[in-house]
């Protein structure tokens, strides 16, 4: 039986279904690869949203209503930093702000951010792999009507409002995946890889515009399966189908799924679409892919597996 899962994962969304995966499966037999297109330097410290959000979730401390940070969260930090007239657009709370602290001191000392990941994933208590898409930087840009920004200085700073025209990710052509990251794409036992329901553009894009990613995803022989961000020609979150908008596109779950048809064998939407049409050489799987409880990301986790498993079996 072939025995390991690769999840791509962006922050919230995403680290819902890894953290399914992560209880559906040993933790051997998992690895979750994460965009890093979003890390930004700020009051000089290295912060990699999606990543936290992936950890905290996997060590179970994500904050469950405000759906970034960690719970029993604090706020003196942030407090006093006002207080003398310091930056406060992004929040950091105290608990937060040590892990940034601990990352940025140990990059400035040589290490990679595959081996700064690897060690908050021990100290956290987290046992399934966690991987940086690449230990280089790769910076994601958003062209707005406004002109480009920052993903930072769009996505929490603007809150989104300048319509979207296009994307980049500075430094992907270059960036290098991690050997561990590509070690576990080529593995000979590879059950599944899985596109988690994360933002299109700004979460999954970036990790597949690293040349090594998607060169060893095109080549792997276990099936491919993303599932929707989308539900009902809604996001549950953030700014997925703001952008679909804004870029011309049909905003639904098809429409996401033509956007990965080079990649994908299968693609899990919510039953509320079940009667969407697949694009050619993909594989609708539908099934209740809300996440609103520790149940439901665990029962999607197995939805998910019995499909990439049906799909390797039909290969
Ligand atoms: P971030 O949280 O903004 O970093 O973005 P993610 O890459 O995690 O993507 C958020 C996407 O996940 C949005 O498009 C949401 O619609 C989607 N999402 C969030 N929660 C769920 C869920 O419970 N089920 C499904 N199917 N999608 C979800």
């Amino acid at each position: 039986m072939n025995a390991h899962v690769v999840a791509l994962c962006g922050g919230v969304g995403g680290a819902k279904l890894a953290h399914g995966l992560a209880m559906a499966l040993p933790p051997a037999e998992l690895s979750v690869i994460v965009n890093t297109g979003d890390d930004f330097r700020h009051l000089g410290l290295d912060i990699c949203p999606d990543l936290d959000s992936v950890m905290y979730a996997l060590a179970g401390v994500a904050d469950p209503v405000r759906g970034w940070g960690r719970r029993a969260e604090t706020w003196s930090f942030m407090e006093a930093l006002k207080g003398l007239g310091g930056e406060s657009w992004f929040q950091l709370g105290d608990r937060d702000l040590a892990l940034h602290v601990e990352r940025t001191w140990r990059l400035a000392r040589g290490a990679t951010l595959s081996e700064v990941t690897a060690h908050l994933c021990q100290a956290l208590g987290i046992a399934v792999r966690v991987l940086p898409m690449s230990d280089d930087p790769v910076r994601t840009r958003v062209l707005t009507v406004e002109g480009w920004l920052d993903f930072q200085e769009y996505f929490v700073h603007r809150q989104c409002q300048p319509a979207v025209r296009d994307f980049v990710f500075a430094g992907a052509e270059s960036a290098q995946a991690p050997a561990d990251a590509l070690a576990v794409l080529e593995r000979p036992d590879l059950r599944a890889i899985i596109i988690c329901p994360s933002n299109p553009f700004v979460s999954v894009a970036p990790i597949l515009a690293v040349p090594g990613i998607r060169s060893a995803i095109l080549r792997a022989t276990a099936p491919v399966i993303a599932v929707t961000p989308i539900i009902g020609g809604k996001a549950i979150k953030g700014p997925a189908a703001k952008m679909m908008a804004e870029l011309g596109l049909e905003v639904s779950a098809a429409a996401v799924a033509c956007r990965y048809t080079d990649l994908i064998d299968g693609f899990v939407i919510d039953s509320d679409d079940a009667r969407s049409q697949p694009p050619p050489g993909v594989r609708f799987f539908s099934t209740a892919t809300l996440m609103s409880t520790t149940e439901d990301r665990l029962r999607l986790a197995w939805e998910v597996l019995k499909a990439a498993d049906l799909l390797g079996t039909v290969a």
